[in-house]
């Protein structure tokens, strides 16, 4: 027996630790990154506000609506309704976090408008996601308990369901880098941004790129442990 059950705890901690670190890491970096770029006023002075609607607008994505929206980094935008939440620090706030954040979240209305495909897988795998997050691993744990083969099929269900999530982290990466690199390069190009404020924007948003890093690490690490579990358990039949 390579990996008994009962040394679960120290095994998770073992394939789960190197994540939750990276994680907490990367959301002290996001914080610390926001904190400082908030408090530095942008030369044009745009709020986050104009400074979506001027990059929508510029693609033609005049349809699309800006809101403002209640929560700390709550931002995001609304693929269905073609809406643009910001939170009310970025969208009537004028400094160079603002303006990044908002830049960003347009991105992702200007992947929509393209027919990004990972944009759109993202999107068709949210229903398939919301199940699998918490039934995945209540199948997985309640086979593991049955010990039976049937069980054991069971179990690897629950892991498959659950490894949706893990896939999803994944193409969540190529989606969140995107919309960041479609913000540098419109923010550095219309002039809303000098090119020696950009450093800012950049800390912004590729600390917040690694903290999707860190979840899909995280998201990874979890489908591994399960998958160990389920291998590494005695074989009845
Ligand atoms: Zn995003």
């Amino acid at each position: 027996m390579l990996f008994p059950f009962y040394s679960g705890y120290a095994l998770y901690f073992l394939f789960s630790l190197p994540a939750l670190l990276l994680g907490l890491w990367a959301q002290w970096k996001v914080k610390s990154a926001v904190n400082r770029y908030s408090k530095v006023r942008s030369f044009l002075g745009l709020t986050g506000a104009e400074v979506a609607r001027r990059m929508l607008n510029t693609n033609g994505l005049y349809n699309v609506q800006v809101e403002e929206t209640n929560g700390f980094l709550s931002d995001n935008y609304d693929p269905s309704k073609k809406v643009l939440r910001l939170s009310s620090d970025i969208f009537r706030g004028n400094s160079i976090a603002a303006a990044g954040v908002a830049a960003h979240e347009a991105g992702h209305a200007l992947q929509d408008q393209s027919g990004y495909a990972p944009l759109r897988m993202r999107a068709f795998m949210v229903p398939s996601v919301q199940i699998g997050s918490w039934l995945g691993p209540i199948i997985f744990f309640i086979g593991l308990l049955l010990s039976t083969p049937f069980g054991t099929n069971m179990a690897w269900a629950g892991l498959i369901l659950f490894g949706a999530t893990a896939l999803f982290s994944v193409i969540t990466l190529p989606v969140e880098i995107d919309a960041s690199n479609r913000a540098k390069a419109w923010l550095a190009n219309s002039g809303v941004i000098y090119q020696q404020e950009m450093t800012g924007v950049r800390s912004v948003l590729d600390a917040a790129a690694l903290t999707y890093v860190a979840a899909a690490i995280q998201a990874i690490s979890t489908v591994m442990y399960y998958a160990f579990i389920l291998l590494g358990r005695p074989r009845r039949s």
